[in-house]
């Protein structure tokens, strides 16, 4: 081989082996720098890792130290809730869902004084049985037995009731036990011994103050009662003065001594009755009654008072209510004399209205009666309303300053009301009127329709005038109920109209504006119209005096009771006189000026009068004599009146 082609190919190789060399660099240059960047992402790696670590690390730090202050805040609210339960006076328990104790503070604990036993984990039934064993309770009359059955049941129910407990050293225990959640039981044990006590002690203060209030009451009772018996002297015979011969000014004297005496003598009687109620003497004496009778008697004593203010007293009695009840009439009689009297005298103008309505017999044949009295009085203000039922209590104003009264009128009706078992109210606007009501609860003595005379079916026209609107509606209602057909009208020259249409009864009221009742009969009579003419009057002496009274059938007080009506009309119809003789009257009493005033009181009447001065006689002479009527003093006397036989 030739030197040129030795020095080619050796060049050739060399430059071979530059280009591997070359090359090979290359390849570790790329190899280095994927080398790097493999490295500058694992740290990367490395550092996001430990990153993360250190986060767990915390956090794991500040749950431990969490969980730290939260065991610490649950330690000390226990010991503050036990601290707290410690120093309550009163034991605290509470038991698991098996009546296992799990804890208890030392009060309850205390009572088991010192019995080991008694700890968390024993149960409600081992309790029970150390407290029997032991002698804790004060059991009373119950066997031991008897008595952990009885506080088992209890604990066993749902929601025990609280339970009082008597300890052996005189502790009286209440024990309320609540259920609380699955089953667990918390126990309370409140020393209750001192308000135990202390209720002894109020229930025995009140016992001695009301004993002390009775026998003042009974006091004033008697007192009351003995000033009654002179006071009555001293007006009837203070009457008596005023017949006999007087010059103008002893008259005036006399007239005084009777009308002081009488004021009195209401006074008195309010304080007996009052203190009577109060010193639970005051007994209610039932017997029938007719109670519409009675409304309408008193409302003809009130006629006077009313007439002479120019007010008009009115009553309406509901017609299907019936009129007899059994109840005490006399009070009842009280009770509507003040309502009635308090509202004509706080009334100057418009009317006075009584109604009596009623819920109907039961199966017992007891009714609701009803009463109101309405009046367009002065009215009472919103804030007296409560304060006028008390005693002595009046509104204190200048309006009604210049009426006179006790103030005890109310306060009677309404502890009477409520012996009677019923309720008084009252409603009432200043300026415009008062309404007063009254309901109790009375046995029906006879059923209404036994009271309806059978006398007029459906045949009878009735033609009534009347000017007064609810009057005449009450007039119309109590016709109407008897089957009459009724034609109304409001004065006598509309009457004069109607009466061509043929009427058989003519009803009217006597004073009215223009023609007058009794001038209407007279009109009717010359005009040819026989039919009877009833005439109602608030003043039937005036009427009777008047000489067309001849024109007219009969003459009746207003407000007409429904009996008297009933009575007139029957009275339409001829009826067998009846034989008279006189009354046979026996008076017991033993205070000789008594029995002097009464005996100068009843001159005059035709009446065969008796006196006994005693119970006993009154009793002898009961049997000889058989009176129709007896008056008595109710506790003058000694001895006892009884109920002869038969
Ligand atoms: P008295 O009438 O003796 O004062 P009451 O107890 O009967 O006592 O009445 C108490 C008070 O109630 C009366 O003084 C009066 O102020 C008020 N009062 C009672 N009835 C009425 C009435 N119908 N209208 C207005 N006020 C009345």
């Amino acid at each position: 081989m030739s030197l040129a082609n030795k020095l080619a190919e050796e060049r050739r190789a060399r430059l071979a082996a530059e280009r591997l060399l070359e090359q090979k660099q290359a390849e570790l240059q790329a190899a280095n720098r994927k080398l790097g960047k493999h490295a500058l992402a694992l740290s990367h790696e490395i550092h996001e890792t430990r990153a993360e670590v250190q986060t767990v690390r915390d956090e794991n730090q500040r749950v431990k130290s969490d969980l730290n202050d939260a065991y610490q805040k649950v330690e000390i609210a226990e010991r503050r809730l036990w601290h707290s339960i410690e120093t309550i006076q009163d034991g605290f328990a509470f038991f698991d869902a098996d009546s296992r104790m799990i804890a208890a503070n030392n009060a309850y604990l205390a009572v088991f004084d010192g019995l080991e036993a008694v700890k968390p984990g024993v149960s409600y039934i081992e309790i029970l049985q150390f407290i029997t064993e032991e002698g804790v309770v004060n059991i009373g009359a119950l066997k031991p037995h008897e008595w952990r059955e009885k506080m088992l049941d209890r604990w066993q129910s749902f929601a025990p009731e609280p339970e009082v407990i008597r300890l052996w050293n005189g502790h009286y225990i209440k024990l309320i036990d609540q259920r609380g959640h699955g089953g667990d039981m918390v126990s309370l044990a409140l020393n209750i011994t001192d308000t135990i006590r202390h209720e002894k002690e109020l229930t025995e203060a009140r016992r001695r103050a009301e004993a002390a209030n009775r026998a003042k009451s009974s006091f004033l009772a008697n007192m009351s009662h003995e000033i009654r018996t002179p006071m009555n002297g001293v007006v009837g015979m203070a009457e008596l003065l005023m017949e006999t011969d007087l010059t103008e000014e002893q008259r005036l004297f006399a007239s005084t001594i009777k009308t002081s005496g009488e004021a009195l003598l209401v006074i008195i009687n309010d304080v007996l009755d009052y203190s009577k109620i109060e010193a639970e003497k005051l007994v209610l004496h039932a017997e029938p009654f007719d109670l519409e009778r009675c409304i309408h008697e008193l409302v003809t004593l009130m006629q006077v008072n009313a007439r002479d203010k120019g007010l008009e007293l009115l009553v309406d009695y509901d017609l299907f209510l019936p009129t007899r009840f059994v109840g005490d009439p006399g009070r009842i009689r009280q009770i509507m004399t003040n309502l009635l009297g308090n509202a004509v005298k706080f009334t100057e103008s418009g009317h006075v209205l009584v109604r009596v309505t009623g819920v109907h017999p039961d199966a017992e044949g007891r009714a609701s009666v009803h009463v109101t009295v309405e009046d367009t009085g002065i009215g009472i203000p919103p804030d007296k309303i409560d304060h006028i039922f008390g005693e002595f209590n009046q509104v204190d104003d200048e309006r009604n300053r210049k009426f006179e009264g006790t103030g005890l009128g109310l306060a009677i009706s309404q502890k009477l009301i409520r012996l009677m078992g019923g309720k008084i109210w009252v409603d009432s606007e200043p300026g415009k009127g008062s309404t007063f009501g009254f309901s109790v609860s009375l046995p029906v003595a006879e059923i209404v329709e036994a009271d309806m005379p059978n006398l007029i079916n459906g045949q009878f026209r009735a033609l009534i005038v009347e000017p007064q609107a609810t009057s005449r509606a009450i007039l119309e209602r109590q016709l109407e109920q008897l089957g009459v057909a009724v034609v109304s009208c409001q004065n006598a020259a509309e009457a004069l109209v109607q009466v061509g249409a043929g009427f058989d009864l003519v009803v009217s009221d006597h004073n009215m504006v223009g023609m007058d009742g009794l001038e209407l009969a007279e009109a009717l009579r010359d005009a040819g119209h026989g039919m009877p003419f009833l005439l109602l009057s608030h003043n039937t002496g005036y009427a009777e005096q008047d000489p067309a009274r001849v024109h007219v059938q009969a003459v009746l007080q207003r407000p007409v009771a429904r009996r008297d009506l009933f009575g007139v009309l029957a009275a339409l119809m001829p009826s067998d006189p009846v034989q008279a003789r006189p009354m046979r009257v026996l008076a017991a009493e033993d205070n000789r000026t008594n029995r002097l005033v009464f005996s100068k009181m009843v001159r005059g009447l035709d009446i065969e009068l008796s006196f006994a001065e005693n119970g006993r006689e009154a009793v002898e002479l009961y049997r000889a004599l058989v009176p129709d009527v007896v008056f008595m003093d109710i506790s003058g006397l000694m001895y006892q009146t009884h109920q002869p036989e038969g």
